[in-house]
C-alpha cells in the first residue's frame, strides 16, 4: 500500500546538510517527494509503501547529521501525490527567518583524511570543512546564515568549489565556508612584531619554533591562542612569565587520544566527551607520568585537556610531532581573549615570539568550552565555543528577555519564546575591554536572534557594570534579580520544575537584599520569589575585595567568632604566618566596621579553612584556596565530620561555624594534616546541610532541592550532598546545560525577570 506523509521538523535543521541527508535518505527507500525550508525548520513530503515511509521515518531523527538538533517532529497523513522522484525546492526570500546559526564545529573525519590525502586537491590545505564541519558562529555576521553573510564573503569560490556547494547530494551542498587552496584563505606565519611575513612555509616553519620552545600566537576558531611545547619546563615557564599569569592552570591540546591517556586517566565516557564535535576542554585526572611540565598547572590533581579541532591544529601537530601544546587563550591576565591580527599583535606583543595568522576574519570571539564528567554527567564549567548558540530549551514561552549577568565569568542570556540562549563566556567585566566585549554581545545577540526585548534583568549589586548598563536602558523596563535567587532559578529552568523548591545557592560572592555579602545560602524559591530560609552565619570580611585574595583575613575573622581576642593566643602555624602588625590591623579594621562587610559566603568559609590548616593564605586567581582544599583530601578521615551549630535567629536557621573552628584549632593542635582537616570539612558541611534539608522539608512538605552557585564545582561536595539528599528521600536537582557557577546565573536572571513581568500584568 503506498501512503504519503507530511512531516515537520523543527530545531537546527538548516544550514546542517539536513536536506541532502533527507534526499539520500529518501533515495534509498525507493521513495518519491519533496523537501523545503521553513520558517522554524524543514517540511518533508513523503510517498511510497508504507513500510518504507515508517523505515524512512523512523531513521530520520537517529541518522541526522551531526550538527543537527531536532527539537520537534509532527507527522501527518496527506494525499498521494503524482510525484516520481525526491527533490529539493529551492529556498525562496524568506527562507531562514528563524534559522539558528550552528556552533562551531571541529574538523570531521572525511575531511581529516582529504586534508592528509596527498592526492586531493585540499592536500594540507588548512581550512578544509564541509556541510558537517567547519566554523559557524565565529565567522557569522548576520542571520540568516549564508555566505554572504560570514566572513567568507569576501572569498569568491572557484568553479569546482561553487559546483560542490550547489550539489545537493555533495557533502559541502551549502557549506558555507566551503574553500580550497586556490580560492580561500591563507595562513601567514608573521614575526614577534606580528607585522612581518616569515616564510613560504609557515606551518612547519611554526610547528619547528614550537619544538625549539617558542610562543606562538595561534589564530583559532574563536580567538588566537597562545601556544608553547607542554613538556617543555622553560617554555611553559616563559609564557606564564609573559603573560602575567601565576600558578592558574593551563589547558593542554594534545595530538590524539593515545596522547590525552599518557596525560591523563581517560575512561571510554571521557573519550566520547573529548571527542564531541564541539571539542570542549575537559578536565581530567592527571597521571604522575612527568611528562608534562609542572608548570602547565601547579599544585592541581587536574589537567585540562582537549584535541585538535581546526585543520591548522592537526598541521601543527602533525608537522611538529608534538604531543601536547598549551593553549591558552590570546591575551594578557583576565583581558578577553584577542580575535584580530592587528589586534593579536599590539596585545601580545612581548608576549609572543611568532604569530600565525590567516586572513579568514574571527566576527565572534569565542573562548574555550571547559567540561568535566561528575557524579556520570556531564558539567559545564564554561559553556562557550561548540555550545553556542545552542539554545536551552524551556518549559513554556516567555516574553523577549535580556539579562546581564552578574560580573565573574559573565554570560548574558535572551529568552525568546521557549528558548533561552546563553551567549559565549564574556568573562570578567572588570575592565573596559571586557565591558566593550560585554556591549557587542549584547548588540549582537539581539541581531542575530531578531529581538528588541521590553525586559532587561541584571544583579543587585548597584557596582557591576552590567548592572549600571541595563540601569541606563531607556527601551527597556529594568527588574533587579538577587543573585542567589537567580542560581537556583537558573537550576529550576534547565531542569523544567514548576513548583517551589528548597535551593542550595553556595558561591563566592552575591549581592543580598540586606546589602550584606551572601554566599551560603538556602532558599524557598520558586520563580517569582523567595524565602531566605537558612545561612551561613555572618561573620566580617575584613578589606572585603582584598579578602578575596587573602584568604588569612576571612581565617582571622572567623578565629575571632570562635575565640573572641584571644584567638591571638592560639599556639597554631598559621598565626606565625602572618606578621602580627597585619593581624592587629585586619582585627582592629573588623572592630570598628570599617571596610568588613557581613558575609554569609561559602567560598570564603572554605579560604578560611584552607587558611587555618596552613594550606594557602593567599591566592593567584580566583577559588584557588577552595580547589587545593577539596584537592588534598585525606580520606583516611573520612566519617568523622567537624560539628556545626544550627540556630534561629531573624527569622532563618544560622549554619553556625564557630563549633567548626574550635575542632579545627583542636586538630591542628594535635598534628592532624591539612588533608585530614579537609576531609573532615567537606563531611561535616555536607552534614550539616543535609540537616537543614531535614528541617526545611519538616516545616514546609517540601521535597524538592536544587543545588546551584560556584561551590558546586567541588565534586566532592557536589556528589556527597546529592547522594545524602537523594538517600534521604528528597528530589535531587543539578546543573548539566549550564555551568552551575556565575556564568549560568543570566539563564536565571531572565526566567526570574519574565516570571515577574508576566504575574505583574495577570
Ligand atoms: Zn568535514
Ligand atoms: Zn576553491
Ligand atoms: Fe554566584
Amino acid at each position: 500500500m503506498h501512503v504519503r506523509r507530511r512531516i515537520h521538523v523543527s530545531g537546527i535543521v538548516q544550514g546542517v546538510g539536513f536536506r541532502p541527508f533527507v534526499y539520500r535518505l529518501a533515495a534509498s527507500h525507493h521513495l518519491a517527494g519533496q523537501i523545503a525550508n521553513t520558517a522554524t525548520g524543514v517540511v518533508i513530503e513523503i510517498q511510497g509503501k508504507s513500510e518504507e515511509v515508517d523505515d524512512f521515518v523512523a531513521r530520520l531523527p537517529a541518522e541526522a547529521p551531526p550538527l543537527a538538533l531536532i527539537t520537534g517532529v509532527a507527522i501527518s497523513e496527506i494525499g498521494l501525490d503524482e510525484d516520481l522522484e525526491f527533490r529539493i525546492l529551492p529556498s525562496d526570500k524568506s527562507e531562514a527567518v528563524r534559522t539558528l546559526i550552528p556552533p562551531d564545529i571541529a574538523v570531521c573525519g572525511d575531511c581529516l583524511r582529504e586534508l592528509f590525502d596527498p592526492g586531493d586537491r585540499r592536500y594540507l590545505y588548512p581550512f578544509i570543512n564541509c556541510t558537517n564541519c567547519g566554523p559557524r558562529f565565529t565567522i557569522a555576521r548576520s542571520i540568516p546564515y549564508d555566505r554572504s553573510r560570514t566572513s567568507m564573503s569576501v572569498f569568491s569560490m572557484c568553479p569546482r568549489c561553487r559546483a560542490e556547494y550547489e550539489d545537493p547530494v555533495n557533502r559541502r551542498f551549502h557549506a558555507q565556508p566551503n574553500a580550497c587552496w586556490d580560492c580561500g584563505p591563507r595562513v601567514e606565519l608573521r614575526d614577534a612584531s606580528g607585522q612581518r611575513a616569515l616564510s613560504a612555509e609557515p606551518i612547519a616553519h611554526a610547528a619547528a619554533q614550537l619544538r625549539a620552545g617558542a610562543v606562538v600566537a595561534v589564530k583559532g576558531l574563536g580567538g588566537f591562542h597562545l601556544a608553547v611545547d607542554a613538556t617543555n619546563d622553560e617554555a611553559v615557564k616563559r609564557l606564564r612569565e609573559r603573560k602575567r599569569r601565576v600558578e592558574k592552570p593551563f589547558a593542554v591540546m594534545v595530538a590524539d587520544l593515545e596522547a590525552a591517556e599518557q596525560f591523563c586517566e581517560v575512561d571510554g565516557h571521557d573519550r566520547d566527551l573529548l571527542s564531541r564535535p564541539g571539542r570542549p576542554i575537559v578536565l581530567l585526572p592527571r597521571k604522575e607520568s612527568g611528562l608534562i611540565s609542572a608548570d602547565v598547572a601547579p599544585f592541581n590533581k587536574f589537567l585540562g585537556l582537549f584535541l585538535p579541532y581546526t585543520p591548522l591544529h592537526h598541521l601543527l601537530f602533525a608537522k611538529s610531532s608534538l604531543q601536547g601544546l598549551v593553549m591558552t587563550s590570546g591575551n594578557l591576565s583576565e583581558e578577553p581573549i584577542a580575535i584580530e591580527n592587528s589586534e593579536a599583535a599590539s596585545r601580545l606583543v612581548g608576549v609572543a615570539d611568532y604569530f600565525l595568522v590567516h586572513d579568514r576574519e574571527i566576527l565572534r570571539r569565542c573562548d574555550d568550552s571547559v567540561v568535566r564528567r561528575v557524579g556520570g554527567r556531564v558539567r559545564q564549567l564554561r559553556r562557550s565555543r561548540g555550545f553556542v548558540p545552542v539554545p536551552v530549551f524551556l518549559e513554556k514561552k516567555h516574553p523577549v528577555t535580556l539579562a546581564v549577568g552578574g560580573e565573574l565569568k559573565s554570560t548574558i542570556c535572551l529568552l525568546k519564546g521557549n528558548e533561552a540562549f546563553l551567549s559565549q563566556h564574556i568573562g570578567d567585566l572588570e575592565n573596559a575591554e571586557a565591558y566593550k566585549f560585554f556591549q557587542e554581545t549584547a548588540e549582537h545577540w539581539q541581531e542575530i536572534l531578531e529581538v528588541r526585548p521590553s525586559l532587561v534583568a541584571y544583579d543587585l549589586h548597584p557596582d557591576y557594570l552590567a548592572t549600571r548598563w541595563a540601569l541606563a536602558q531607556r527601551e527597556m523596563m529594568a527588574v533587579g534579580v538577587q543573585h542567589h535567587h537567580a542560581h537556583i532559578a537558573s537550576c529550576m529552568a534547565e531542569n523544567h520544575i514548576k513548583g517551589r523548591v528548597i535551593g542550595f545557592a553556595l558561591d563566592g560572592t552575591g549581592y543580598g537584599t540586606d546589602g550584606c555579602v551572601w554566599g551560603g545560602e538556602v532558599l524557598l524559591s520558586d520563580y517569582l520569589a523567595f524565602e531566605r530560609a537558612a545561612h551561613l552565619a555572618y561573620v566580617r570580611l575584613p578589606g572585603s575585595s582584598a579578602a578575596v585574595r587573602e584568604p588569612w583575613r576571612v581565617a582571622v575573622s572567623h578565629l575571632h567568632a570562635a575565640f573572641g581576642p584571644g584567638l591571638l593566643e592560639l599556639p597554631i602555624p598559621f598565626l606565625r604566618q602572618v606578621p602580627r602588625a597585619k593581624m592587629l590591623t585586619v582585627l582592629r579594621m573588623m572592630d570598628r566596621k570599617v571596610n568588613s562587610p557581613l558575609t554569609s559566603s561559602c567560598g570564603r568559609l572554605f579560604d578560611a579553612v584552607a587558611a587555618v590548616a596552613d594550606l594557602r593564605h593567599q591566592v593567584n586567581y580566583e577559588a584557588q584556596a577552595a580547589i587545593e582544599l577539596e584537592m588534598c583530601r585525606d580520606e583516611s578521615a573520612a566519617d568523622q565530620p567537624y560539628p556545626f551549630a544550627i540556630n534561629e535567629a531573624d527569622g532563618a536557621l544560622q549554619i553556625d561555624s564557630r563549633p567548626l573552628f574550635r575542632a579545627i584549632v583542636d586538630d591542628v593542635l594535635r598534628g592532624a594534616s591539612a588533608g585530614q582537616i579537609s576531609q573532615r570539612f567537606h563531611d561535616g558541611l555536607i552534614e550539616v546541610l543535609s540537616r537543614v534539608a531535614q528541617i526545611l522539608r519538616e516545616r514546609t512538605r517540601l521535597n524538592s532541592v536544587c543545588l546551584s552557585g560556584g561551590t558546586f564545582q567541588n565534586i566532592y561536595l557536589a556528589v556527597g550532598l546529592e547522594q545524602r539528599l537523594r538517600g534521604m528521600g528528597f528530589e535531587v536537582f543539578t546543573h548539566s546545560q549550564v555551568p552551575s557557577g556565575d556564568g549560568g546565573l543570566s539563564l536565571g536572571q531572565a526566567v526570574v525577570a519574565a516570571h515577574l513581568n508576566r504575574s505583574s500584568k495577570e
